[in-house]
């Protein structure tokens, strides 16, 4: 598949490519070979929602204070070799809200009062910086910060009476790999079209990239971004006979079953969800200060 063709699938004509990444790796792990394959042309901006963080795949390092300045350095340098810019958009991830396990815990409270929060940033920030289309994550994994950053996109574009930018959904990787993406397609709560985009070119440098995240990413994260790619890769084109890689995207099309009353399209409209100005206060009494700090990749 030819770039400009993706594009135009994408129906970005106009406007930034916006990734809205859960932590600080997953725009790269996710779709680096997109993000690689289309950055020559057109601006892409990552917008990194829940940045704060202590994780680390390193027992030495996990819960450290230079865990969160480390991860920032790595998607930094990460960006520039993708060739996008990036935002930290400083929410903290779930393991300093209190999770034990972000990918069996249950969405709680706290998680609400925080995804109204991020809701009104992403908000504020789709709000006259000329997005064209906007790369949401499917939540595959149950990780409870992708989930949310799907819920906030989903709320948020439900409000702004049609202006929105058009929507494609991302797998999560590595949690995608070796699950069925249509069971998670399913909470999306539409139909979908699946679109593959050919990465075998840019495939060694994403792996390249992804070695730069070395507090998060290794080799058996390395080995089924390459599995799932290859099985991509299969899936388009089957009788091709030689090896490829695919990232595969997800295009709302619609209400599942046309003609269906009761089922919902895939984002709009949903429930209209306000900010109400209780929660501005909330926001500013939580001890929770979303700040951005922007780093521009090379044009
Ligand atoms: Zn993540």
């Amino acid at each position: 598949m030819d770039p400009a063709g993706s594009m135009s699938v994408f129906g970005l004509r106009r406007g930034k490519l916006v990734v809205l990444s859960p932590h600080l790796d997953d725009a790269a792990l996710s779709l680096g070979g997109t993000l690689l394959t289309l950055s020559r042309s057109h601006p892409i901006v990552v917008w990194n929602v829940f940045s704060r963080s202590r994780a680390s795949r390193y027992r030495t390092l996990r819960g450290g204070r230079i865990v969160e300045p480390w991860r920032r350095m790595e998607e930094t340098v990460a960006s520039l070799l993708l060739g996008v810019s990036v935002r930290f958009l400083g929410f903290p991830e779930a393991m300093l809200r209190g999770h034990r396990d972000p990918r069996r815990d249950a969405v709680n409270a706290t998680d609400l009062q925080v995804l109204q929060q991020v809701r009104h940033r992403l908000s504020s920030l789709l709000t006259g910086e000329g997005v064209g289309v906007l790369l949401v994550p499917l939540g595959v994994g149950s990780h409870v910060d992708h989930v949310l950053v799907r819920e906030a996109a989903k709320g948020l574009l439900s409000q702004d009476g049609g202006r929105s930018p058009a929507v494609v959904m991302y797998e999560d990787l590595p949690y995608v790999e070796g699950t069925d993406s249509f069971e998670w397609l399913a909470t999306v709560g539409g139909s979908c079209e699946a679109m593959y985009v050919d990465i075998s070119p840019a495939m060694v440098r994403k792996l390249l990239v992804l070695r730069i995240y070395r507090t998060q990413v290794g080799p058996n994260t390395i080995r089924r971004v390459q599995k799932h790619a290859t099985k991509c890769w299969m899936e388009k084109h089957p009788d091709s006979g030689r090896r490829g890689y695919c990232e595969r995207l997800w295009l709302p099309t619609g209400p599942r079953g046309a003609g269906s009353s009761s089922a919902p399209p895939p984002f709009h409209p949903l429930p209209t969800a306000t900010f109400p100005p209780s929660s501005a206060r909330q926001l500013e009494g939580s001890g929770i200060s979303p700040r951005v700090v922007t780093v521009e990749g090379p044009r």
